[in-house]
């Protein structure tokens, strides 16, 4: 199985999703059964597009960006695991735009994965070589099983900046990460994919997809995205 997961950051009000969905929607890409198609909405989204999604029969499932490190209680504004796993299937953490802006730790990382685990939902963990040893160690040290992840190799010099790094040498931190997790879960690379590179990250042996933020709110890019997967 092959991945395309999408994040949209901090963009889109409802209508705005919903518009991209009629969007990609009018498109018709052909959807391989091969390849599965995540997309991570802000937390305020997630409930309308979920129902246009049935009401259409597209084939992606969505995710969320972010979870609270804490369990149901008193917290004001935090959203949980519990109230997340009725929405989604898969949810991003220790992006490095949260460890940069919200000074989250690779400890909290690991306690959001825990969480998340609990709740039956999917952590899609990201990581980068600053941190890749640490944050894999802190997972084990919650005994997380990390078969049940997925890992993201996001170097942060390619987040944003159209400037990807060479998919052979993404391939083999992709090879670190994997011997890491004792070759249990997917791995994916994120930073400036696009319709035209996405194919030659894919087909690295140890890399089983992509992540993709800007692209991803475009529905004609994210659509030649999962076309040149399929
Ligand atoms: C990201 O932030 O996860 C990302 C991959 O962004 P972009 O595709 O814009 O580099």
């Amino acid at each position: 199985m092959k991945y395309v997961i999408g994040n949209w950051k901090s963009n889109q009000n409802i209508t705005e999703s919903l518009i991209w969905l009629d969007g990609i929607s009018a498109l018709r890409p052909k959807f391989s059964p091969d390849l599965t198609v995540i997309l991570c909405l802000p937390f305020t989204d997630i409930a309308a597009f979920n129902q246009r999604l049935s009401d259409i029969g597209l084939p992606i499932i969505t995710g969320s960006q972010n979870v609270s490190h804490l369990p149901p209680g008193k917290h004001t504004g935090e959203i949980t695991a519990n109230m997340l796993c009725e929405l989604v299937s898969y949810c991003i953490v220790g992006h490095s735009e949260r460890r940069r802006d919200f000074k989250e730790t690779s400890e909290v990382v690991a306690q959001k994965t825990r969480l998340l685990l609990e709740n039956s939902i999917t952590p899609i963990v990201c990581l980068d070589l600053p941190y890749l040893d640490e944050q894999i160690k802190a997972l084990f040290n919650l005994d997380i099983d990390v078969s049940r992840c997925f890992f993201v190799y996001e170097p942060i010099s390619a987040i944003g900046t159209g400037k990807p790094v060479d998919p052979v040498d993404a391939n083999h931190v992709a090879g670190q990460i994997a011997f890491l997790t004792d070759n249990t879960a997917p791995i994916l690379y994120g930073g400036s994919v696009s319709q035209d590179n996405a194919s030659s990250f894919v087909t690295q042996s140890k890399i089983d997809g992509v992540l993709v933020g800007t692209d991803s709110l475009e529905p004609t890019l994210f659509a030649g995205i999962i076309s040149s997967l399929s």
